[in-house]
């Protein structure tokens, strides 16, 4: 199918009339299924996925739905595409688009907004008052690829060009799509101060935010940066991203363990990646007073809180939904510097025919697989396959 007269393509980029994805059925039901191709509109752009990145949401939103939320309900059997964690080429420009090029490789952020909210004006597109609202009568314009929009389990996205990141030729495929998890930790940090230079910083959970909380915090200049977690195969990975110091829980009580760590005083910031039931209470036992705490992950559970202790010392309590604040595009020029090396988190690849593997693996821990990563062939062969 020709693109509109309107969308702009390049006749080295030739987009075919359908492309294949990963359609969700019911709870848990993928299958790999024809499309017909998309069509970028205004401020947006076509973009070929050549990797994606396998996040623990994508369980949550293949087995119960939430928070992936299709025409205001459940995402299942309405031909949703999953997966969020994407690089790929641009392909074709919608109309009035002139950030990008046909040809640009490119990473993303998840959400570009409503854009028309009171927290899309001041950055929070993540916290988007009208989340969802991209259908029929309700459609405010909100995409969140992946979520509320088709994502990246497949051979083409759409994306609005706010949510882009063009990447250079030093970064492989499979680094470029840790780029957002590294913006939804640099975001976290943004949360807690910003510039930590000299800060003391707790990361709690090494999970892929964790670890590569570490990395940033280290690359803003946090001194001494801290781990704590179960597995010590994951903990020496922190060590090579930048922490100080590694806490296995299993061995040591955390909070002691800090205290000693800082003579005492405490951290001045905790992020906390684990979603352990416990977490932000062993987290407002670690920091000092006035001391600050970011949460990026949830127990399951409501859990009680130590609200007496916070409250006496002052303590403030942050959350983080996502990669909010243009933080991906600040994770990305640390990883263009060489900040850190994100790909020591990327443990497996596997074609994108074979998703369902690559799930299990993820899922699993099969192999201690941290971040599995889901490849279609690069446009360069494909090109070359059509010539
Ligand atoms: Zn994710
Ligand atoms: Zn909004």
């Amino acid at each position: 199918m020709p693109m509109p007269e309107d969308v702009v393509t390049h006749p080295d980029y030739p987009i075919p009339g359908m492309y294949k994805a990963w359609v969700l059925g019911d709870p848990g039901q993928l299958t790999y299924e024809e499309k017909p191709m998309m069509v970028p509109g205004p401020a947006e752009v076509l973009v070929h996925i050549d990797a994606i990145s396998i996040c623990a949401t994508d369980f949550e939103i293949i087995d119960h739905g939430p928070p992936a939320l299709i025409e205001g309900g459940l995402p299942f059997n309405k031909g949703f595409t999953p997966g969020h964690e994407y690089m790929g080429t641009v392909m074709a420009l919608g109309p009035g688009v002139d950030e990008f090029a046909v040809g640009d490789r490119v990473t993303v952020e998840i959400h570009a907004g409503c854009g028309r909210c009171k927290r899309c004006r001041e950055g929070m597109y993540t916290a988007c008052v009208n989340y969802g609202m991209n259908y029929g009568n309700a459609d405010k314009g909100h995409r969140a690829n992946g979520f509320s929009t088709d994502g990246g389990y497949g051979e083409y996205a759409v994306n609005h060009v706010n949510t882009l990141i063009r990447i250079d030729d030093s970064m492989s495929d499979e680094e470029a799509t840790l780029v957002v998890t590294a913006g939804t930790a640099m975001y976290g940090l943004t949360e807690l101060g910003g510039l930590v230079a000299g800060e003391s910083v707790v990361v709690t959970g090494p999970g892929p935010i964790g670890l590569l909380g570490v990395a940033v915090a280290k690359a803003l200049g946090a001194q001494p940066v801290i781990l704590t977690g179960t597995r010590d195969n994951r903990l020496d990975i922190g060590k090579r991203l930048g922490a100080d110091h590694v806490v296995n829980v299993r061995e040591r009580d955390p909070v002691e363990a800090v205290r000693e760590i800082t003579g005492g005083k405490g951290v001045d910031y905790v992020l906390e990646c684990s979603g352990a039931a416990n977490a932000l209470n062993e987290a407002a036992y670690m920091v000092n007073r006035g001391g600050r705490i970011c949460l990026a992950a949830f127990p399951s559970e409501k859990v009680p809180v130590d609200v007496a202790h916070l409250v006496r010392n002052n303590i403030y309590v942050y959350s983080i939904r996502g990669e909010g604040k243009s933080g991906t595009h600040r994770a990305e020029a640390f990883m263009r510097q060489k900040r850190f090396d994100a790909t020591l988190i990327h443990t497996h690849t596997f074609p994108m025919a074979e998703l369902p593997e690559a799930l299990r693996h993820a899922r699993e821990r099969i192999g201690d697989a941290i971040k599995v990563v889901v490849r279609n062939p690069p446009i360069a062969a494909r090109r070359a396959d059509a010539a």
